[in-house]
């Protein structure tokens, strides 16, 4: 079987955890964690990183940072993964779901503006496999109805929107390094911070609601509770898979990138002929090879598809299902028909694409594809 997913390790990942073992200092914010500071910080010219143990975690920091109060509304996507919502749940916010746009699962920003209203209080746009949103509109309408902006960046690490590295956008945003993602630490999280009046109290928050970092840099000579907070700092040991994955990141993403546009050359031909969609990358944004999707007529069509695909001992997979539909939403939705987000929930299906994935492999999976559609 030719799994879709297969974690890529670069051969330092044990060599850093052994370091950071032999240091005897494994708990949070250590050395390697530091270097991924700097890293994120330089690379990127992010104004502040810290490392947390999801992207998860890191949108829950958001909701605690813009200090979400029962009752405040959040836009969201409906196609996108549970924790995009349920961070500003956790909260007591109310989710205002946005659809989907016609070109790509990204929210659809022509349609954002009628859904603000008096009690709206953030916008969070999730990068769809690690393509932009369009991000002008967004935070156009941000500065004008005085909303933050959270980027749900989890798939989007090394992609960029008009030149500027996606996570730098909006107040805030948040990364994942799961181990679906393209640079992994089996679970992990970055959250930026961009706009640094959240710095201060972001630190503390990550820390148990105290002010122990401030207290580690000698800034105050006794550290306690000074905020609401929890734990979520990760320890040095993922730090360090991390760090070794960040010094090969050139190299995973020039992979995958090849990977990609083998995929779209070979399949593009099918997508001329009107058989499928393939991903529509606007000029504004670019392509992290986060993921390779297609986009089928139908759910009929794609059930077929996906079954023709694992007797072929090829796993692909479909992927969100609008949460406005959810068992836990639908009853709190306002009853707005998201008709794009459900075409997506209905025909998109996802291609096998790691590190290791030959060219042999893709020919194979291309050419069954070809087949299905064919005959
Ligand atoms: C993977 C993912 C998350 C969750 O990331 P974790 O690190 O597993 O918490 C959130 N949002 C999107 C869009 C994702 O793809």
């Amino acid at each position: 079987m030719i799994p879709f997913n297969k974690p890529y390790f670069t051969g330092k990942e044990t060599t850093y955890i052994e370091e950071a073992v032999k240091s005897m200092k494994i708990s949070g914010d250590g050395m390697f964690t530091k270097k991924c500071h700097t890293y994120f910080e330089t690379a990127y010219e992010f104004k502040k990183c810290l490392l947390t143990t999801s992207c998860t975690d890191a949108l829950e920091m958001a909701a605690i940072l813009i200090d979400i109060q029962p009752g405040d509304e959040v836009i969201i996507p409906s196609y996108t993964f549970v924790s995009t919502a349920n961070a500003f749940v956790l909260r007591g916010a109310k989710i205002v779901f946005a659809d989907s746009g016609k070109d790509n699962p990204n929210m659809d920003t022509s349609s954002l503006e009628a859904l603000i209203t008096q009690r709206t209080k953030a916008i969070v746009p999730v990068h769809y496999a690690g393509i932009a949103c369009d991000m002008d509109s967004i935070m156009a309408l941000a500065n004008k109805y005085n909303l933050f902006v959270i980027e749900d960046a989890a798939q989007a690490i090394d992609s960029y929107y008009k030149g500027k590295p996606l996570g730098g956008i909006g107040h805030l945003a948040a990364f994942s390094f799961h181990e679906t993602k393209n640079i992994i630490s089996g679970e992990g999280g970055l959250l930026v911070i961009n706009d640094l009046q959240f710095a201060k109290r972001a630190e503390i928050i990550r820390e148990k609601g105290t002010n122990r970092s401030q207290f580690f840099r000698g800034e105050v000579d006794k550290y306690g509770w000074v905020d609401v907070g929890s734990s979520f700092l990760p320890s040095d040991i993922i730090s360090a898979v991390l760090y070794a994955q960040l010094e090969n990141k050139e190299q995973i993403q020039e992979k995958r990138k090849n990977i990609w546009q083998q995929y779209f050359k070979q399949l593009l031909p099918l997508s001329n002929a009107g058989k499928l969609k393939l991903p529509m990358i606007p000029d504004y944004a670019t392509n992290n090879a986060h993921m390779f999707y297609l986009v089928t007529a139908n759910l009929e069509e794609r059930t077929r598809l996906i079954a023709h695909l694992k007797q072929k001992d090829i796993q692909t997979v479909f992927h969100y299902l609008s949460l406005h539909k959810s068992p836990y939403y639908e009853s709190k939705h306002d009853g707005r028909n998201l008709a794009m987000a459900d075409f997506y929930t209905d025909t998109l299906v996802r291609l096998p694409l790691f590190y290791e994935l030959t060219e042999e492999e893709i020919n194979y999976i291309t050419a069954e594809i070809v087949r299905f559609y064919n005959g």
